[in-house]
Formats: C-alpha cells, structure tokens, sequence
C-alpha cells in the first residue's frame, strides 16, 4: 500500500474503558486511548499516577480488572490471547537498562529475531550491525554491556526493540536513569525512530522533549486520563488545574 491509499486513521492501539487495582487500591480508573499508526502519543503525569501501570497492561505483564485492548483491532486483552505471541508484537524499553550482561551487543540485539521471530542467524546480525552502525556502535557489537555507556546502553536496548518490526513500541522514562548528558543521545535515537515511522507511546520527564516529539499528549493524574490533545494545546493552554500545577512543578 502506498502512502497515499493509507487510511487516514489507521489506529494500531486501542485502550478502552481500563481498571486496574493492586488490592484495594485503584491505579487505572476508566482509561480510554488512541495510538494511531505512525503516531507519538507521550504521556505525562506525577509520579505515581499510572503511567508504568498502564504501558504494563498493554504489553500484558499485569493484569486487568475491566476494559479492553485491541492491537490492530484485535482485542489482546481477552484471556485466550496467546500472550508470547501478542508480546512479539509490541517493542518495550523501560527505565533500567535490560541488556542481559552476559550476551554481546550483537547477541542483545539478536536474540529476539533469532529465537522469537525464527530469523536466521546471519539475517538477524546484519540488521543489527546496520543500526548499530547507524547509531554510531559499530565497533561495540562484540562489548558487553558493561563497557557502554548508559545512554549507549539504552540506545541497544532500544535498536533491540526495534528490530523485529513491533507494531507498537512502548517506551517507559526511558532516560529518568541517565546521566543528564547522556538524555539526548538516547531522545535523538527515538526522534529519528519517529521519522521512520514508528508507533510509538511513551512516558517522559522531559517536557521539552514530549512537546517537540509527540502528536499527542496525554495527562494522567490519579489513574484519570485527565486531559489530553496536541501538545501545543496541553503545554501552552492546559484546561485543567491538575495539569497547569503539574506543568509549573516540572518545569
Ligand atoms: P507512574 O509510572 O506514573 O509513576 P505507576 O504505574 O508505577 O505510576 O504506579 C501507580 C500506582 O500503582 C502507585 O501508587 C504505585 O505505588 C502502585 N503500584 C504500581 N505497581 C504496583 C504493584 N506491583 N503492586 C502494588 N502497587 C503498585
Ligand atoms: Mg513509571
């Protein structure tokens, strides 16, 4: 398909109507979401408000109390779902560097693609070569984790999320453990991850960063998807005072 027959709204997510406790207490009450293709949708909030708990739902490591999740229209939060499956198709980077320590750059990148997706061995570590290259680690591949960087350690964790083609790649304050002058190596990667057409949501500090990049920002407070819309309008003219008070305190 052209770009041109692509239907204007193609959505690739779909959240509708989502609780979640832990025990008594409420963390998602009521979240209704949007992630169309090719689309950034970053979202914001106090720490606390829900926004881990959420990306964690939807790549199924917790469980839900009530709503639904289609993926593509297919709804993956019906308990039949084949979960091994349905997580191949998501991409996740979170917080804390994940690279397994014992395997090479190249083996993280990988891993995934061979044993996952079945690709072969010399398939899987060309593409993985291209990017590392491409982001300026073409002579890591053969390091172990503990000789990068921990901006050039996201960065490969990133590429290895990227490289079997997930449909959506969720991303979780994926640089709130970065030296501060390792932040932009690791948002540039995501900004050039965006002009290559990634479908992308992701939770951030950094606010500047969240209004260049997303076509959509979302606010939660409390587990409320409180407000949201083009990020010019959520920074510039916030309808709700949870919002501009949030907005003043990271600022
Ligand atoms: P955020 O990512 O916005 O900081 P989280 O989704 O991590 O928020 O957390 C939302 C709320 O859920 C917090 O009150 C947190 O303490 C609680 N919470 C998160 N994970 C668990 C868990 N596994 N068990 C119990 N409470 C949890
Ligand atoms: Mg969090």
């Amino acid at each position: 398909m052209t770009a041109a027959e692509t239907p204007a709204s193609d959505v690739v997510l779909r959240v509708e109507g989502l609780y979640k406790s832990f025990g008594d207490t409420p963390v998602l009450r009521g979240i209704d979401l949007e992630v169309d293709q090719h689309q950034v949708v970053v979202a914001i909030g106090a720490s606390g408000s829900g926004k881990s708990t959420l990306l964690k739902t939807i790549n199924l490591l917790e469980q839900i109390d009530d709503g639904r999740i289609f993926l593509k229209g297919e709804d993956i939060s019906d308990p039949r779902i084949d979960v091994d499956r349905t997580r191949a198709r998501i991409g996740v980077v979170f917080q804390q560097f994940n690279l397994f320590p014992h395997l090479s750059v190249l083996d993280n990148v990988t891993l995934a693609s061979r044993k996952v997706h079945g690709v072969p061995r010399a398939e899987a570590e060309a593409t993985a070569v291209q990017w590392l290259e491409r982001i300026g680690l073409g002579a890591k591949v053969k390091d172990f984790p503990d000789r990068l960087s921990g901006g050039q350690q996201q960065r490969v964790a990133i590429i290895r999320a990227i490289v079997t083609n997930p449909e959506l790649l969720l991303l979780d304050e994926i640089t709130s453990a970065l030296d501060p002058l390792l932040v932009g190596e690791v948002l540039d990667l995501v900004t050039e991850l965006k002009a290559a057409g990634s479908t992308i949501l992701m939770t951030t500090h950094e606010m500047h960063f969240a209004r260049t990049v997303a076509d959509h920002i979302i606010f939660l407070n409390d587990g409320v998807l409180l407000e949201q819309g083009p990020p010019e309008q959520v920074f510039g003219d916030p309808r709700e005072e949870a919002t501009r008070q949030y907005l003043a305190r990271v600022h």
